[in-house]
């Protein structure tokens, strides 16, 4: 079980900040910005490269209630929402999850 999973199951504490009954949100226990929350779908999906079709309902309302946080954080100049996949894409926890980032301004390229 994942890191993730647990804090689905309340098996270890996060500032969940939204839920519903697709998606969790909570703060990124180490913040690369002012404001750093992942936003992770409830179905154990490891990456994006696991997702199936039946997965696309899922993967929009990750990113509707990302919109939704953001408004709630105030971050209106703008943020940046990031999913790094597999080595490569320098993910770690294997649970697919959205980095909302924001309350900075953000460089490009990244890192
Ligand atoms: P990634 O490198 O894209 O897999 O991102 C994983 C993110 O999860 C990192 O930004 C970590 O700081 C964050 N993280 C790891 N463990 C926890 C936790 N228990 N609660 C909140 N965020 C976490």
């Amino acid at each position: 079980m994942s890191i993730f999973a647990k804090i689905i199951a309340r098996e270890i504490p996060a500032d969940i900040v939204f839920e519903d009954d697709v998606c969790l949100a909570f703060r990124d226990i180490a913040p690369k910005a002012p404001v750093h929350i992942l936003v992770i779908p409830k179905k154990p999906i490891v990456s994006l490269a696991d997702l199936t079709e039946e997965d696309q309902a899922a993967m929009g309302r990750c990113v509707v209630v990302a919109s939704i946080v953001a408004k709630q954080e105030g971050l209106d100049n703008g943020y940046r929402l990031v999913v790094n996949s597999g080595a490569d894409g320098g993910q770690e926890v294997p649970h697919l999850h959205f980095h909302l980032l924001g309350g900075r301004k953000m460089s490009w390229p990244p890192g």
